[in-house]
């Protein structure tokens, strides 16, 4: 029987691919990448036999068609993506696709990867969730080609004030800032962004909502990049409860004599 893996190759350093993704894709007889964004470094792991093919190149049908013949044939796929294919990943679409062609459920998994947005929190060696700042952090988009459904436009999320994990906008960064300011964040916000994270040209740009676009520009063209906006970003913050002495926990007395 032939199964199918997606597997989340991380956000580039072909090191940051999970044991269980890398050991998957040097057993694979086909390896299906993808080109825009997933290091080419990560075919070194597979099979010097094995097909490979680059769906930057391929439409819906045409990758479908790869995996549900490789299926039938008997055929382990390694179907890689960028970051974790849960996100922007377009992989629903793929494992409808195969339910639609017959595919049993337990010829495909997925295997998760080290998403962009929090590859950025380690170039940034910062944390989302800072007590009293922010406890939520808001995954999103400027809406672009695909459509971004009306009740989660990037101004109404601003209104929470929470930490905010941009993708695939940097293209569109002056209205990006604009929107955030409409929506509610002050424009001394602060704002970060990180142009292809764990990339050896990994780079890091600093600001706020009122400067970030203006810093951006002037670096000339940048992409493959998260925008990262919160007070989490500089603050000062309240110590954590899981770390204070008077605080118990389940694996720690505390002085709270609990
Ligand atoms: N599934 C991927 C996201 C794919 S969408 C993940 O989990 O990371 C592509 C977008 O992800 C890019 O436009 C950019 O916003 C972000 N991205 C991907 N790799 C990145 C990297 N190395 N550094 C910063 N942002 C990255």
């Amino acid at each position: 029987m032939g199964k199918l893996y997606f597997i989340g190759a991380g956000p580039g350093d072909p090191e940051l691919i999970t044991v269980k993704g890398q050991r998957l894709i040097a057993e694979a007889d086909v390896i299906i990448y993808a080109g825009s964004l997933v290091n080419p470094e990560i075919l070194k792991y597979g099979r010097k036999d094995a097909e490979i093919y680059n769906s930057a190149t391929m439409n819906l049908d045409e990758v479908l068609k790869v995996e549900i013949d490789a299926l039938k044939a008997g055929k382990m796929v390694a179907r890689v993506h960028t970051g974790d294919p849960a996100i922007y990943g377009a992989i629903q679409e793929q494992m409808d696709g195969l339910r639609a062609a017959g595919i049993k459920e337990d010829q495909f998994c997925v295997v998760p990867g080290v998403s962009s947005f929090l590859a950025t929190a380690a170039a940034l060696k910062q944390e989302y969730t800072l007590p009293s700042i922010s406890q939520t952090v808001i995954i999103t988009r400027m809406e672009g080609r695909t459509p971004v459904p009306p009740k989660e436009k990037l101004a109404l999320l601003a209104a929470h004030q929470a930490t905010m994990c941009i993708f695939l906008s940097v293209q569109a960064i002056d209205q990006v800032m604009a929107t955030l300011k409409e929506g509610g964040y002050p424009g001394d916000t602060p704002v970060a962004i990180v142009a292809r994270a764990t990339w050896p040209d990994q780079r890091i740009f600093r600001g706020t909502i009122d400067t970030i676009a203006d810093i951006l520009h002037q670096a000339g063209v940048v992409r493959q990049a998260m925008i990262v906006v919160g007070k989490v970003l500089d603050t000062d913050y309240e110590l954590s409860k899981l770390y204070d002495s008077k605080f118990t926990t389940m694996f720690r007395k505390g002085t709270d004599g609990e």
